[in-house]
């Protein structure tokens, strides 16, 4: 046990997932880590409250900087950031859901349009899904377009 000398517990999960989302944050940050009592706790979840459940341990002068990491992952700042590099990435994708003309977010899409069935004949038929354009109506402006059905452009 010479080795608990050099590490310190700075957390304590009672699941090990939580425990290896935050190892692997922390090592994400050039912060060894090191999980303590995990196996005892996969083998028998009974026990991970008796056990004290998983510890999330650093080296000792390492120490700061992981309760720094720690302390901004709980303020949200992780999260924020990862928002903010998800809006910068499908900002773009996102931007289909406002109205192009007056940019108002009041907008109603529906299918009920006459293509609908001979798509569904299509269907029966070939047994082929033919993506419907949907018919997008702005509430605030009145402004009209037709865009591909949801389901299609994600897939
Ligand atoms: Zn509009």
């Amino acid at each position: 046990m010479s080795q608990s000398k050099d590490l310190i517990t700075i957390a304590t999960f009672l699941n090990p997932w939580d425990a290896h989302i935050l190892r692997g944050l922390l090592e994400s940050e050039d912060i060894p880590a090191f999980l303590a009592s995990e196996h005892v706790v996969w083998l028998n979840w009974q026990w991970s409250m008796a056990m004290g459940g998983v510890d999330l341990r650093v080296p000792y002068a390492a120490q700061d900087r992981a309760k720094e990491v720690l302390e901004q992952y709980m303020q949200g700042d992780y999260a924020a950031a990862l928002e903010a590099a998800t809006d910068a990435e499908f900002g773009a994708a996102e931007q289909a859901d406002a109205c192009p003309h007056c940019g108002s977010r009041d907008i109603s899409s529906s299918n009920t349009n006459p293509g609908m069935l001979s798509a569904l004949g299509i269907y029966l038929f070939l047994g082929v899904i033919v993506p419907q354009p949907k018919a997008i109506k702005c509430r605030a402006c009145g402004h009209s377009l037709k865009e591909l059905a949801d389901d299609a452009r994600r897939s």
